[in-house]
């Protein structure tokens, strides 16, 4: 765990999409890519491709991420901030815990993608 080699992040930001609209969006609105941690000597796996709805990665069930933490609970709101689990880098979204419909929210300009699928990186 302490090569670091072994730590650069598989995927890139938002902002080297020159149309993220066709490149992270698939036809009926979920994430086409593998979601990955913002920070670049970060590779922690958030979500996998096709489980997070537009216009944020919105997904209702916690089980569907890969890797996510969480800040704890502002009394006052309600909202839940989500985290890197393995680095703490955040909010990459948040989670509202005084709605019914159980719902977390991801950034999706703030995560990174991963552009191809490298069989050997599915571990
Ligand atoms: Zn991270």
């Amino acid at each position: 765990m302490s090569n670091t080699q072994n730590r650069i992040n598989p995927g890139v930001p938002f902002t080297e999409f020159s149309n993220p609209k066709a490149e992270l969006i698939t036809e009926d609105a979920h994430n086409a890519l593998d979601i990955y941690c913002p920070q670049p000597l970060c590779r922690s796996f958030i979500l996998r491709q096709n489980i997070g709805l537009q216009p944020y990665w919105r997904l209702t069930e916690m089980m569907d991420f890969e890797n996510i933490g969480f800040l704890k609970t502002i009394e006052l709101t309600g909202i839940k901030y989500l985290i890197c689990a393995d680095c703490d880098f955040g909010p990459l979204g948040y989670h509202e815990t005084n709605v019914p419909e159980k719902e977390y929210f991801i950034a999706a300009d703030f995560v990174r993608y991963k552009k191809e699928d490298n069989v050997n990186s599915l571990v």
